[in-house]
């Protein structure tokens, strides 16, 4: 089954946990340097406005007072002149070309009749002015400005009047400017002028009453706006700066002030709006200012997790190579790498390897070698016959057993036959080719594996063994023999278990012939016996 391949790679979280912090981190910064940069917006346009209605409300007061000063300067002129009805018009013509203060001049009499007027409209001469404005002035016989108010042709005017007395000081009637709200007059002219802004920004004037006595849109002009929470201050008294919903809903950054002569109050407003995008403008430039850089970071920080995580790739790479059937002959190569825990990883794991791959070898050599004579064991020997059979090699096994070994037991003890036991396997061994196999069967039996050789070359070594520990003391201090049984593969012999009861075959007639010689077995019938 293949195993599954869980996780994530470990350069692909840093590069996601980075790519996060950063993005977060661009989001954060965004996110405050707006509110910042707005509030510092709000309150900068705020006193910006509240400097621009100071500025406009010392003009409009320099202008009232002028205004003032004007029809005072011309009744006191009529109280020194009786001039007639002709002499009056011409010295309010006088007026009117000298002065661009008013709209227009009116000279009106004790009983409330039109003098003269400029400019000239001989159709209204000698009508009675029925304005509440005339009216009062009339009665009160003082300086007056008027509210707002719709005059007999129908404009909406201001009107500044001032009595005229005789030199005896009885009351003559009082001269009267006018100025026209809804047309151009000497307030827009400075109002209009600096309310020409691009960023949306405008001023209006409200009387002490709330009247709009300005508005860039004319058609509001004359319309009360105290539900105006701004207004309500003005007309409270005083100036200062705030934000306000007006009454369509559209939020304002305002400053005002009011005109002490008077009691108007000016009112200059941005749009909140305004204030905003331009703050969304500076915060995506910003951003975008700052996209190189974070690129560049990214692309560093990709290549550092890459570089940082190599090294563990290596190792996992490796030690995934390890439940292979070579696993156990890799060993991991020393690297030097920058990374101090990399290092100590790979280290660490290569010497685990090492210990590991060691202990594998010791453990696979225990497993297939016999402890006493350090032969190979059975297990082992089976599992070499089965790979030859598989590989169809032809080979002969050699199948030795000692003569009268439980007599040596029985005469030396246990332990002299074990070390009998080494003996013959330290024979065995010095005689076997590189090729050859030499295996421990069981008790004091042995069996030879030898590929490819003929039974006349597998006879040939085992009378060599045969010859070699007869000739020899054994660790008895006496001479031992060992009767020998040889068999090949395939030969007529189709199966392991077959060759293995050929061989015995052979060493038992060996045996039976009277040990110490080796025999060939040929067929169960005929076999050919040699001794020496
Ligand atoms: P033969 O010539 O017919 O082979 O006579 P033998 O006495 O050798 O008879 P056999 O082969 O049946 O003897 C087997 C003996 O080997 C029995 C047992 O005491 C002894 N033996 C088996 N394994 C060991 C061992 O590991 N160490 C020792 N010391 N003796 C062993
Ligand atoms: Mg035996
Ligand atoms: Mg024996």
């Amino acid at each position: 089954m293949k195993p599954s391949k869980k996780g994530f790679k470990i350069s692909f979280i840093i590069s996601s946990v980075v790519l996060f912090s950063v993005l977060m981190t661009l989001l954060i910064n965004s996110f405050v340097g707006y509110q910042a940069e707005k509030t510092s917006l709000y309150s900068t346009t705020q006193e910006l406005n509240r400097i621009r209605s100071d500025e406009l409300s010392r003009t409009t007061q320099t202008i009232i007072l002028s205004m003032k000063q004007t029809v005072m300067a011309s009744a006191q002129y009529f109280t020194k002149e009786h001039s007639s009805d002709e002499a009056a018009q011409e010295q309010l013509d006088f007026l009117m070309s000298t002065d661009n203060l008013f709209n227009s001049v009116a000279l009106v009499d004790k009983s409330g009749s039109l003098r003269a007027i400029s400019p000239r409209n001989s159709e209204i001469i000698g009508q009675k002015l029925t304005s509440q404005a005339s009216r009062q002035a009339l009665e009160l016989q003082k300086p007056l400005m008027s509210e707002p108010y719709r005059a007999v042709t129908n404009r909406l005017i201001i009107l500044v009047s001032h009595p005229v007395f005789d030199t005896n000081g009885s009351y003559n009637g009082f001269i009267s400017g006018t100025i026209y709200l809804q047309e151009p007059n000497s307030l827009k002219k400075i109002l209009g002028e600096q309310s020409a802004a691009t960023n949306g920004s405008y001023y209006y004037v409200v009387d002490a009453a709330g009247n709009l006595i300005y508005h860039p849109d004319p058609e509001r002009i004359g319309e009360n706006v105290l539900a105006n929470p701004i207004v309500q201050k003005i007309v409270a008294g005083g100036g200062g700066q705030g934000e306000v919903n007006n009454t369509k809903g559209v939020s304002y950054l305002v400053g005002y002030s009011t005109v002490p002569e008077t009691g108007w109050g000016i009112v200059a407003q941005t749009p909140k709006q305004y204030v905003d995008q331009s703050t969304k403008r500076l915060i995506t430039s910003m951003a975008l200012y700052s996209l190189p850089f974070l690129i560049i970071v990214l692309a560093l920080v990709l290549w550092l997790s890459h570089k940082l995580s190599q090294p563990l790739s290596r190792l996992a790479f490796i030690a995934s190579g390890l439940n292979s059937a070579d696993g156990r002959s890799k060993e991991i190569p020393q690297i030097d790498h920058w990374n101090y825990e990399a290092n100590e990883l790979y280290t660490a794991i290569a010497k685990a390897f090492h210990i590991m791959n060691k202990r594998t070898e010791e453990l696979s050599f225990e497993a297939q070698t016999d402890p006493l004579t350090g032969l190979t064991n059975r297990r082992t020997m089976d599992a070499i016959l089965g790979l030859w059979q598989a590989q169809s090699r032809s080979f002969c096994v050699i199948m030795l057993d000692l003569d009268h070994f439980k007599l040596v037991n029985d005469t030396y003890g246990h332990q002299v036959g074990d070390q009998v036991l080494q003996f013959t396997a330290d024979i065995m061994l010095s005689e076997k080719r590189e090729q050859d196999y030499c295996c421990r069967y069981g008790g004091e039996e042995f069996t030879m594996l030898l590929p490819d050789v003929t039974e006349e070359q597998a006879y040939l070594l085992a009378e060599r063994i045969r010859t070699c520990i007869e000739g020899m003391d054994c660790p008895t201090g006496k001479r031992i023999t060992l009767s020998l049984g040889i068999a090949s593969y395939p030969n007529e012999v189709l199966s392991i278990q077959r060759l293995f009861k050929n061989a015995d075959d052979a060493l038992y007639q060996a045996k039976h012939n009277g040990r110490n010689q080796t025999v060939v077995y040929t067929n169960a019938s005929e076999l050919t016996i040699t001794s020496s």
